[in-house]
């Protein structure tokens, strides 16, 4: 406090009294105060001209009240709350001025502060891009950022109370309500639901909020303070996400994961509540597809596949692809002869050709059954079954279907333990070679030899070729079987039994594969001294149709060294007259299922005839296999056929059989 003269016109009005608190908050001592002017406490800072104002208006109204910046003695400064009143005279005139003033620069900094806090947080609430709102207990909501506004077009008090919800689909009211009264028990609100956009279209918000206490009416003493943030797009690429891991992308069926997943989950049901069967389902040389169409021809084949196997199914039954051509039907409560029926009906819907770029193509495919629970109890089981069926429905040809069967399983582990045998079957001389007479059919003469090769085994005795070559073919032994056995017939030909004939020798495409086969050709015929003349080598459709480049080039350089070349087993596979003009064989050999059937089908017949006049007119010689009877061989006589094989003029024999000299 500080009393100052009357004369406010002189240049700062004369203290005339100070108190402690003024000496001590401006550092001067109360005898350096008094007599001095008031404007001893302005400072650089300080505005003279409001000190002006000041002024005239105390004159004026006689009193003031303001704030001022002022300076200590030490040159400091604070802000001063001021309080100026006069002091009246006797005869109503002014005595002097009584100035009170208080520092205010720790207040003034907390209102500053304060006002940085308020503007923060008002930024935070209309800056952010996430919908902001306050609400009381139970979603009575008190307030919206204006972001809340532009999202969903209603204003912020429409918000206010239970107004908010209108915003909600109504699909996630129940959940949202819900939420609500959970996060009253945990303090924590959290909930995804949609929120109406002021379009009417709907979008995926996260909503959090948490309780902050508020100074507020009793019973209402917590303020929620919430977000909603848009993670619509987010939804949807993790919806993306989560159909593509389950999912095949080629034909949108479900992949192998979701087959395990689904299968898991029947299983664990269990036995007494379900049955269901699995149907694995192959397409037949769909190879042969790709071949035709092309890779995309292929996919749409593929595609139409999918869409004729998922009109034949009921609402829980599944389908998906989980390989190249490979398809597993899960049929829901149903027992196995239910199985039956669904395969019957896929394999005559799957007989309908299918237009593909303007050309028609027929596919067939085989398909495996397994059915829970008879058949096992375990995903894994059951798919294992469904896959054993399958092969054994393969080894019957195109289109066929087989239903699980314990021995399958046999023939499985019989298949790995030929394995075990036939990797020692070289080293321990097992196998051997026979050769069967190929003759003119006329004369009887005998042109060549083919040679067979025979596996030794020491207890099951003779293996056949069409047992153990697959299982060579299979584990990569065909490579060093397929070398001896060539080696050995070339070595046989040169004996005195062959005389100057031509001996035959089955090439199986895995041979193709190595890259070495022309080498080994070279090398059998080098070291046993045979004229390449001598020697003709067979192979089948089955080579020509994986063939690629390579294939050919190898056909054509063996040929080049002087081999011959013969497509055997003709018209079993895929009777492609293209493979025919595509190599030039030397020779066609006329496969015996045709012959068989000679004798009373009067299609096989001419089919036979057909081929050896289609065969003719490509220069190519033909042989006739499996002929059994007489009336096989006048027919084949009279048809022109070149060459005719078969028991009925020669079993396979040792080479050292003495009817091989005949
Ligand atoms: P393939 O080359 O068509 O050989 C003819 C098969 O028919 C031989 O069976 C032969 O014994 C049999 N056969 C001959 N005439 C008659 C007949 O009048 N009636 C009947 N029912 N069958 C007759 P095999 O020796 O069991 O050979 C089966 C197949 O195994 C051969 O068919 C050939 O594809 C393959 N194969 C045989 N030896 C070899 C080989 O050394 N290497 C390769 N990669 N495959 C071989
Ligand atoms: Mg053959
Ligand atoms: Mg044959």
């Amino acid at each position: 406090m500080i009393v100052t003269g009357p004369d406010l016109d002189a240049p700062g009005p004369t203290i005339a009294f100070a108190n402690r608190a003024m000496t001590a908050l401006t550092g001067y001592l109360a005898s350096e105060l008094v007599g001095q002017s008031s404007g001893l406490l302005l400072g650089p800072g300080s505005d003279r001209a409001e000190a002006r104002r000041r002024k005239r208006r105390l004159l004026r109204d006689g009193t003031y009240t303001g704030q001022a910046l002022n300076y200590r003695k030490d040159g400091t400064s604070y802000v001063a709350d001021w309080t100026i009143t006069a002091i009246p005279a006797r005869d109503g005139g002014v005595r002097g001025w009584l100035a009170i003033q208080h520092d205010e620069t720790e207040q003034r900094a907390r209102v500053e502060a304060l006002a940085g806090v308020e503007a923060r947080h008002h930024a935070f609430f209309e800056g952010i891009p996430h919908l902001v709102w306050q609400s009381h207990d139970g979603g009575d909501w008190c307030a919206s950022s204006p972001q809340w506004k532009v999202f969903t077009g209603q204003s912020e008090t429409a918000s206010h109370g239970a107004g908010w919800r209108e915003m909600i689909d109504p699909r996630d009211l129940a959940t949202t309500d819900e939420a609500w009264r959970l996060a009253t028990e945990t303090g924590v609100l959290a909930i995804e639901h949609r929120i109406r956009r002021h379009d009417g279209a709907y979008r995926w918000f996260q909503t959090r909020a948490l309780p902050v206490p508020a100074n507020a009416p009793r019973g209402r003493d917590r303020i929620w303070i919430g977000t909603s943030t848009d993670v619509d797009d987010l939804r949807g690429a993790e919806d993306r996400i989560r159909h593509l891991a389950f999912h095949d992308v080629l034909t949108d069926l479900g992949n192998r994961s979701l087959l395990q997943d689904v299968l898991s989950r029947m299983t664990r049901e269990g036995p007494d509540l379900l049955s269901f069967n699995l149907l694995f389902l192959d397409v037949d040389d769909f190879k042969l597809v790709n071949d035709q169409l092309g890779h995309r021809g292929g996919d749409e084949v593929l595609r139409g596949i999918s869409r004729r196997l998922l009109g034949r199914l009921r609402d829980r039954d599944v389908v998906v692809r989980v390989g190249g051509d490979e398809f597993v039907l899960v049929q829901a409560n149903a027992r196995p002869e239910d199985g039956w029926r669904l395969a019957e009906r896929i394999r005559r819907r799957m007989g309908e050709p299918f237009a593909i770029d303007g050309k028609e193509l027929r596919v067939s495919a085989c398909i495996g059954m397994a059915s829970f629970p008879n058949d096992g109890l375990s995903a894994d089981q059951l798919l294992r079954r469904a896959d054993l069926a399958l092969y054994s429905a393969k080894t019957e040809g195109g289109g066929h279907v087989r239903h699980f069967e314990p021995p399958m399983e046999f023939a499985r582990q019989e298949r790995l333990a030929m394995q075990t045998g036939l990797t020692r079957a070289v080293e321990r001389n097992e196998l051997t070679v026979v050769y069967q007479a190929v003759c003119e059919p006329c004369t009887g003469m005998v042109h060549a030899y083919e040679a067979l090769a025979r596996w030794i085994h020491p207890e099951h005795g003779a293996i056949s070729p069409a047992a153990f070559i697959p299982v060579a073919e299979e584990s990569g032994l065909i490579g060093p079987i397929g070398h001896w056995i060539l080696e050995r017939a070339c070595r046989d030909a040169t004996g005195r039994a062959f005389g100057s004939r031509t001996v035959a020798v089955n090439l199986s495409p895995a041979q193709f594969r190595s890259g070495r086969l022309l080498q080994t050709v070279l090398d059998a015929l080098d070291r046993t001294g045979l004229a390449p003349e001598r020697l003709e080598l067979e192979v089948t459709e089955r080579l020509l149709m994986d063939s690629d480049e390579g294939v050919d080039r190898t056909l054509r350089d063996i040929k080049a060294a002087g081999v011959r070349i013969a497509l055997d087993d003709f018209g079993t596979g895929y009777s492609n007259l293209g493979y025919l003009c595509r190599f030039p064989f030397d020779r066609l050999k006329i496969d015996q299922s045709f012959v068989r059937r000679m004798d009373e089908d009067d299609g096989a017949r001419n089919v036979v005839a057909g081929i050896i006049a289609l065969a003719h007119s490509l220069r190519l010689r033909v042989t006739a296999e499996g002929v059994e009877t007489e009336e096989q061989l006048a027919m084949l006589r009279t048809m022109g056929c070149d060459q005719v094989q078969g028991f009925l003029l020669g079993r396979p024999v040792p080479a050292s059989d003495p009817g091989m000299t005949r």
